[in-house]
């Protein structure tokens, strides 16, 4: 041993030393915090070998409305425990809250408890619905009238009275939230431009005019949005009656913010009414033995007619009318009112078949139509309330040209008749101060016999014979339906 060790030695078994050492403050705070984890050793290895243990999340949020997912796990000493664990407790997933569960596990020795906190939340924002569009236009110089919303939270219902509204230059915001704190903000843009056109009202019947008429529509009014009534600076083009034809008149119209209107009406310009002209017109043929011996009188003494055809009678009957220069129209396939008054479809379609007849005997697209009844007829209200006034304005607009007759032969009313009757009636009822458009029936013998007479007459008295074209003045009824 050196004699620097016996040296150290020494000092250690000193008494002094020892009495140093011990009472320092440090050392006596070491002590004790050896003492505790000693004895927390003790505990958590006691723990772990004797207690049942329970693994869980002490707190736990759910959404509400969802179903609540138990999820723990229990053993002892590696042996699984989970079957073991009674939990005691309730959760009510449709009520937002804070719930309590009781966790219990015993094994030989232990029981363990443990508590776990279930907050059921509502986490959903509210949803705003606005009524009208999310971008608006405001008319210039206008104040934006809110058109309405609506607030709905999943859980706490209609919030609607909840909604803040603050109104800025270009957009308002809505702003809204729920009992739970959600919240949920939209906007609506505001953008101070007219961007709608205004409106043209007219009358949107087909206008029927005569060559030369002169036309200013007095009944046409317009709208803006923005800027109200406008009637005053529409506009319409000039129509041109110097000859007939299908025409149109453009109506425009601009508001201050230069959206332009244009709308469209119809125009049927006809020739002028010629006085001291007789028309006849022979309706619901063709028959055999009635309208050969008619095209032969009418051969005989150079006088031209418009037949109304059905859908009746020898293809070369109608063949010959057409070849010896007639005018063939269109009358009807059923003459059956109820059919053809029943819709504007059946109409079309029945006018359709005589169409195609025409078409296939002369290869004509026959323009000319005459109604069953006339158009002034009332029987087809039974069927179909207004189909008149639509159908006399439609077949206009589809280049067609109606006509009724302003003088009846009487040859189709009820009861027996003679030629004498006939004559009568036409050369009675004839006038010098207009068109006659002459009412007759070629499956008629009576009429058949009273036509060279009738031709006769009209010709001793000055009545010059024509027969219909496409723009001939339109001898029309009143539309009663
Ligand atoms: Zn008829």
């Amino acid at each position: 041993m050196s004699s620097y060790k016996r040296h150290i030695k020494r000092r250690v078994k000193s008494d002094e030393y020892y009495k140093f050492v011990l009472l320092k403050p440090s050392n006596i705070l070491y002590f004790l915090s050896s003492i505790i984890n000693l004895c927390l050793f003790i505990i958590t290895t006691f723990y772990f070998i004797f207690i049942p243990k329970i693994d869980l999340d002490s707190v736990v949020f759910l959404d509400y409305g969802n179903k609540f997912k138990y999820n723990y796990k229990s053993y002892y000493r590696f042996k699984d425990l989970d079957d073991k664990v009674s939990i005691n407790g309730f959760i009510n997933n449709k009520k937002v809250g804070l719930y309590k569960l009781k966790y219990r596990v015993s094994n030989r020795y232990f029981t363990n408890t443990r508590y776990q906190f279930i907050f059921v939340v509502d986490r959903i924002k509210p949803k705003i619905t606005l009524n009208g569009n999310s971008l608006i236009y405001v008319c210039p110089g206008k104040e934006y009238i809110d058109t309405g919303f609506k607030a709905v939270d999943e859980y706490d219902g209609d919030i609607s009275d909840k909604v803040i509204i603050k109104k800025y230059k270009d957009k308002i915001k809505y702003l809204v939230k729920d009992l739970s704190g959600n919240k949920n903000v939209i906007y609506r843009k505001l953008i101070y431009k007219d961007k709608s056109k205004p409106i043209i009202n007219i009358n949107k019947s087909t206008l029927v005019l005569s060559v030369g008429d002169k036309f200013h529509d007095r009944e046409v009014s317009a709208f803006d949005n923005c800027d109200g009534d406008i009637s005053k600076f529409v506009r319409s083009n000039f129509v041109d009656t110097s000859t007939p034809g299908l025409k149109q008149i453009l109506y425009s119209v601009s508001d201050l913010a230069g959206n332009v209107r244009e709308v469209k009406r119809d125009v049927v310009v006809s020739n002028r009414e010629i006085p001291k002209t007789i028309y006849l017109t022979f309706d619901d043929g063709p028959r055999y033995g009635i309208t050969n011996e008619i095209l032969d009188i009418l051969k005989k003494n150079d006088v031209k007619a418009t037949f109304f055809i059905t859908n009746k009678g020898d293809d070369s009957l109608v063949k010959r009318e057409y070849d010896e220069g007639h005018s063939i129209g269109i009358h009807s396939a059923s003459h059956d009112y109820s059919v053809i008054y029943s819709s504007v479809d059946n109409y079309y379609k029945d006018l359709n078949i005589v169409s195609e007849r025409i078409k296939r005997i002369t290869g004509m697209d026959s323009r000319l139509v005459r109604f069953p009844g006339g158009s002034s007829n009332t029987i087809s209200i039974r069927y179909s309330p207004n189909i008149m006034s639509f159908l006399s304005n439609d077949l206009l607009k589809k280049n067609y040209r109606y006509f009724d007759w302003n003088l009846s032969s009487g040859d189709a009313e009820y009861g027996r008749h003679t030629s004498d009757e006939i004559f009568d009636n036409v050369s009675k009822r004839l006038r010098s101060d207009r068109s006659n458009v002459v009412l007759m029936h070629d499956i008629k013998p009576y009429t058949r016999d009273a036509l060279e007479r009738i031709i006769i007459f009209g010709r001793e008295n000055g009545y010059e014979f024509k027969k219909l074209d496409i723009d001939t003045f339109m001898t029309n009824q009143k539309v009663n339906n």
